[in-house]
């Protein structure tokens, strides 16, 4: 049995299915480099069938990466296997993820169907994503945490010999205990042939709607799975799927008795969650291990002292193995433009000429108004940058509140170009600044939730607004940041409304 273990990150696929995290394209290219240089292996891009903005994700991804398999997630249909092989048009390693239901539960309910004409669409899946000439078939078995393991023995072995070398198992609703979901590889590798013989590998696939997404990967490989399907910060669906960065410094802290090889440069942990939380804005729990924000705080902190005369006393990692910079340098109006652009390719983004002079404009601002920025508040700046080119922009705020006075705000905003002022007062600075902006923008719009965060503390920090806006049935979701409240929750507003304005 081959002891390389294959990382398929399906952050961009799986992991984007989180409310209010997609991605567009730009964003999608970013990951997907960075995911390059933190050494997956394979990246699903997308499911190319579903949408049009999804079968141009995977082609442009396709294009902007060049060693990992570019893989592409169809259901057992024809015209999906067909999209999936057209928008990989461009990768330089090909891989269809193709598959169907097999618990019973999936069987009669979803399609309706027996056993025997489960098995026949799914060999006739493969056998039709041959025909295609890519480099490599994977198979999933839908709900295989809940099929039966004899005839998902029988499956693996009919879809093996009409030509996948992947077998992939997901535990689809995260409802395995760990030594369950290890005896069911276990029992497929005794059982099918071309996986004991090397083959064909098994993948794991796990959610973590108990708890145990890692736990039930974890025992995935050591009954002989040799690909894992891993997100980064666990994102996904629900509770998410398993974390890339925990299973690989699962296997960097205990590779001496689980002797498996892996890609990841395991440097690049830190920068990578750092992007995907910034462009998905999500924010990563602080006691997140590996890389919440208290994950290695005893370094800086509680058990200061004994960590300072021995790492060994308290650390099982060393933080600089996970990227993380001990010197976490704090920047100040003196930085130079240089210094930001070292410190934000540090954070897995690369930016030059104009884009960084933008950055380094508002940073200098934010700088005077905040004097130590941190690497959250330079992220921070990154990702609104790419809000200069909205349709709907805010361009000046006055806004007047405060106990025994009514609330009245001044606004100016730019639509396509065209510049609009317009004042009203309010219950409230918020309700007063909506106010006026809805005489400018008139549309049908409710606030119907928003989330108000510090990044760090201090009085004088940058506060994160999350926000949805029900817009003609639907919900959209915005961000905005700055240091006055009032005016993120306004850029939150504006952010939805350059939402709604695309359809
Ligand atoms: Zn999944």
């Amino acid at each position: 049995m081959s002891d390389r273990l294959i990382f398929f990150d399906t952050t961009l696929r799986d992991g984007e299915q989180v409310p209010g995290c997609q991605l567009n394209t730009i964003e999608k290219i970013e990951v997907a480099r960075q995911l390059e240089q933190l050494g997956v292996d394979v990246i699903e891009a997308g499911f190319p069938a579903s949408s049009p903005g999804d079968f141009n994700s995977v082609v442009e991804i396709s294009k902007a990466v060049t060693w990992p398999v570019i893989c592409a997630l169809t259901r057992a249909v024809e015209s999906d296997i067909d999209a999936a092989a057209e928008a990989l048009k461009y990768a330089k390693y090909k891989r269809i993820h193709t598959g169907i239901g097999t618990s019973e539960e999936h069987i009669r309910y979803k399609f309706n169907s027996t056993r025997e004409q489960i098995l026949e669409r799914a060999v006739a899946a493969v056998r039709y994503a041959a025909k295609k000439k890519v480099d490599e078939i994977e198979f999933y078995a839908e709900d295989a945490g809940r099929t039966d393991n004899e005839y998902l023995a029988r499956v693996t072995e009919a879809v093996i010999k009409a030509g996948a070398t992947i077998i992939n198992i997901p535990d689809t609703t995260g409802y395995c205990l760990p030594d369950e979901y290890g005896a069911k590889i276990k029992y497929l590798m005794e059982h099918v042939d071309a996986l004991s013989s090397g083959k064909a590998i098994l993948s794991t696939h796990c959610h973590n709607d108990l708890g145990m997404a890692t736990a039930n990967t974890m025992s995935g490989i050591l009954n002989g799975a040799r690909q894992v399907e891993v997100t980064i910060n666990g994102v996904g669906e629900r509770a998410g799927n398993t974390s890339l960065e925990e299973i690989a410094m699962i296997l960097k802290c205990h590779h001496a008795t689980i002797p498996v090889d892996f890609n990841i440069n395991t440097t690049r942990i830190c920068s990578t969650s750092r992007l995907v939380s910034s462009l998905m804005n999500m924010p990563v729990q602080p006691n997140k291990a590996i890389v919440g924000r208290n994950a290695f705080a005893h370094s800086s902190g509680i058990h200061q002292d004994g960590v300072l005369k021995n790492t060994q006393t308290y650390e099982i990692m060393d933080p600089k193995d996970v990227g993380l910079d001990e010197n976490n340098i704090v920047m100040t109006a003196r930085s130079g433009r240089a210094a930001l652009k070292h410190r934000l390719s540090i954070l897995g983004i690369e930016k030059d000429g104009e884009a960084l002079d933008r950055i380094y404009e508002a940073f200098l601002k934010l700088a005077d108004k905040k004097k130590e920025l941190n690497d959250d508040d330079i992220l921070m700046l990154a990702g609104a940058d790419t809000a200069a080119t909205k349709h709907v922009r805010l361009d000046g705020l006055q806004v007047t509140t405060g106990k025994g006075v009514t609330p009245i705000a001044a606004i100016k905003l730019s639509v396509a170009g065209e510049s609009f002022e317009a004042a009203s007062t309010g219950n409230g600075p918020l309700d007063a600044s909506i106010k006026a902006l809805k005489q400018i923008i008139r549309r049908d719009m409710t606030l119907k939730e928003m989330t108000i965060q510090a990044i760090s503390k201090g009085s004088d920090d940058v506060c994160k607004v999350h926000m949805q806006v029900e817009n003609g049935g639907h919900l959209y979701y915005g961000f905005g940041s700055d240091t006055d409240i009032v005016t993120a929750s306004v850029e939150a507003y504006i952010d939805c409304i350059n939402k709604f304005k695309k359809k």
